[in-house]
């Protein structure tokens, strides 16, 4: 095989639940994970000495900290591996959006790799190295709807929820995920859970028992900083959604509908100059669907190297 195209897809966290600190320093959590139809392009061919990594994004970095790079060569390390690879990824998911872009890059980078080395390694196998490059890869690398416990890396699976569509807003703040668990971790303790409830919704296909559970531990803080979430929430609610909840560490806000075409007349309504201009200037709104799987492949070819070079321009 020349070369392997993946959609890596982007998650939204209907629920988190931060239940503790561990001894390791990582959070305990309990999250309802949702992979979405928004999704970024990793092409990766043979290449090397060593794992290049070529992006389209300023936003990401083009060397070994990006989270694919680290992804090929924990893959590497832990096969006794030393062959090398070239990774493209043409970026659609927002960067640093509580959406984990960079771990869909590195779940697909662990699938596409597994084929192309031909290694053969079991999606358990990748799951347990993806979760030592990070909390959310082990819920990219399988996707759908799940539950996420420990740091992320236990992953319940879940009915696929259907009938079910995103309006996902993203303000132009930065939010570091970092600092808003520090601050997290300084508030008094108001623990709150969701996810129990959200989880027995899906059991029983009630999607608005779903939208009214939905919750988000990290939400309070980034919102005491950033009063745009709060006023996305409001819209999004006003317009029309079942439920709202900010992903992750934020700063992306997600709207529960229940058709395309509400999403579709959410999405055109807040796009519009007067309100996106209410919440924040600039701010990204995205229409998504549920998907059942968090990396796609795409394509898989015996390609030279002209193809390779014309991907970047189709
Ligand atoms: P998290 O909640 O895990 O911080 P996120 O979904 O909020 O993730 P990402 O888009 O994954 O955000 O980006 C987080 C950071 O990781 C950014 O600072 C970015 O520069 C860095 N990064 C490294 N590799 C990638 C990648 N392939 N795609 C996106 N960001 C990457």
């Amino acid at each position: 095989m020349g070369h392997i195209l993946l959609a890596a897809r982007a998650k939204v966290n209907l629920t988190l639940d931060i239940l503790g600190r561990r001894p390791d320093g990582y959070h305990e959590i309990e999250s309802l994970m949702q992979s979405v139809d928004l999704a970024d392009t990793v092409r990766i061919s043979h290449g090397g000495p060593g794992i290049e990594i070529l992006s389209d994004s300023p936003d990401v970095p083009a060397d070994s900290t990006n989270l694919a790079a680290k992804a090929a060569l924990a893959l590497a390390t832990s096969c006794g591996a030393r062959l090398g690879a070239r990774i493209q990824i043409r970026k659609r998911i927002p960067v640093a959006a509580g959406l984990a872009g960079g771990s869909a890059d590195a779940a697909a980078t662990l699938l596409g790799l597994n084929e192309l080395w031909g290694l053969g390694l079991t999606t358990g196998q990748l799951v347990e190295i993806g979760a030592r490059v990070g909390a959310d890869v082990p819920f990219c690398l399988t996707g759908g709807t799940a539950v996420a416990r420990g740091k992320g890396e236990l992953i319940e699976q879940l009915p696929p929820l259907e009938g079910v569509w995103f309006v996902i807003v993203v303000p132009r703040i930065k939010v570091s995920t970092a600092d808003v668990y520090r601050q997290f971790d300084d508030l008094p303790t108001t623990r709150r859970s969701s996810t129990a409830r959200a989880t027995d919704s899906i059991w029983a296909g009630d999607i608005e028992g779903l939208a009214k559970a939905l919750g988000n531990s990290l939400e309070a803080v980034t919102a005491r900083r950033n009063p745009e979430i709060a006023r996305i929430k409001e819209i999004l609610l006003a317009r029309g959604a079942l439920g709202s909840v900010m992903s992750g560490s934020g700063p992306a806000v997600v709207g529960l509908v229940r058709s395309r075409d509400s999403a579709l007349r959410i999405c055109k309504e807040i796009s519009s100059s007067q309100i996106a201009g209410a919440f924040a200037t600039g701010a990204r709104v995205f229409v998504c669907s549920t998907a059942t799987a968090g990396v796609r492949v795409e394509e898989r070819e015996c390609a030279g190297r002209g193809e390779e070079l014309a991907w970047w321009v189709r």
